[in-house]
């Protein structure tokens, strides 16, 4: 009885994995149409100036608009990394985001980039042709980069050569990986991003919470020694924005001051 239940069980998880494998592939077909679909959308979020709670600028956060309903970029980055996808999902995001500052819409966006856009050696040249193209002052962009794309080889050069573009970049999602200390001290980095895991820990409140605030203090004030200010991501109670702002981050996003949205802004 016991071995038959354990053969079933053994099925089922096959048949599992079989389903699985194959919503993968439609899913990997699917998104290949998206862009000619026109199925891609970027949603911003705005980052506000903690002191004045001013709006200064916008994150722009890719959506999938699909038939079934909009699906989340933490559900298909992962398969259009994989797949190589995201070097032409890449390039629709930066054209869309220099052409909603051409319209005005916004004045400044952040864009995230993945580690594989990072290691395309004609990266940087795209970059200039869209900029050049679009002729918008380039420090109204910003590019988001993360840890991973510390591990890329070229890493540090394309951040020069971007710096020398006139555009800024930030390193997001700070702290929730490898130590970044070097990209602080050695790179010409604009801003750094304090992952939402550690803005949810801090707060009376929250278990941990107070030593978690001593943990983001720290940081602060080492990207501040380096000249660097800090937006905290993932804000979402006025404790937290008071508590971050006591503490000097420079700059604050999340639900709190507004979620992703699609334009036109309000
Ligand atoms: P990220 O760059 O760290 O973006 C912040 C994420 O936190 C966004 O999730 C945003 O919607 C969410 N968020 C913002 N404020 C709050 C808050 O107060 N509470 C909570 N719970 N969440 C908040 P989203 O839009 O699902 O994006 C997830 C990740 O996908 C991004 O993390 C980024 O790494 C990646 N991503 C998004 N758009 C792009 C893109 O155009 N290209 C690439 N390569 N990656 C992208
Ligand atoms: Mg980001
Ligand atoms: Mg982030
Ligand atoms: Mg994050």
């Amino acid at each position: 009885y016991r071995v038959k239940r354990a053969g079933g069980g053994h099925a089922a998880f096959q048949r599992q994995e079989d389903q699985r494998a194959t919503q993968q592939v439609e899913r990997l077909t699917a998104l290949h149409r998206a862009i000619e679909r026109d199925e891609l959308r970027l949603y911003f979020q705005p980052v506000v100036q903690a002191e004045s709670r001013a709006m200064v600028g916008y994150e722009a956060l890719l959506r999938w608009i699909r038939p079934s309903g909009i699906v989340n970029p933490l559900d298909f980055i992962p398969l259009a990394e994989s797949s190589g996808l995201i070097i032409p999902i890449g390039r629709w995001v930066l054209k869309e985001a220099v052409g909603v500052l051409n319209s005005g819409a916004v004045q400044e966006v952040c864009v995230n980039v993945s580690a594989l856009e990072i290691r395309q050696p004609d990266f940087v040249e795209h970059l200039r042709w869209v900029l050049e193209e679009s002729g918008i002052e380039p420090r109204r962009l910003c590019l988001e980069l993360t840890e991973s794309s510390m591990l890329e080889p070229r890493f540090a050069a394309v951040l020069h050569e971007v710096h020398s573009l006139g555009v800024h970049t930030a390193l997001d999602d700070f702290g929730n990986g490898y130590s970044s200390l070097t990209a602080m001290t050695s790179l010409p980095v604009h801003v750094v991003k304090i992952d939402r895991s550690f803005t949810m820990d801090i707060g009376e409140g929250t278990p941990g919470g107070v030593r978690a605030l001593e943990v983001v203090r720290g940081i602060v004030a080492m990207a501040n020694a380096y000249g660097l200010p800090t937006v905290a991501e993932g804000v979402e109670t006025p404790e937290q924005a008071d508590l971050l702002t006591q503490v000097g981050c420079a700059y604050l996003q999340g639900y709190l001051f507004g979620r992703p949205e699609p334009l036109p802004l309000r």
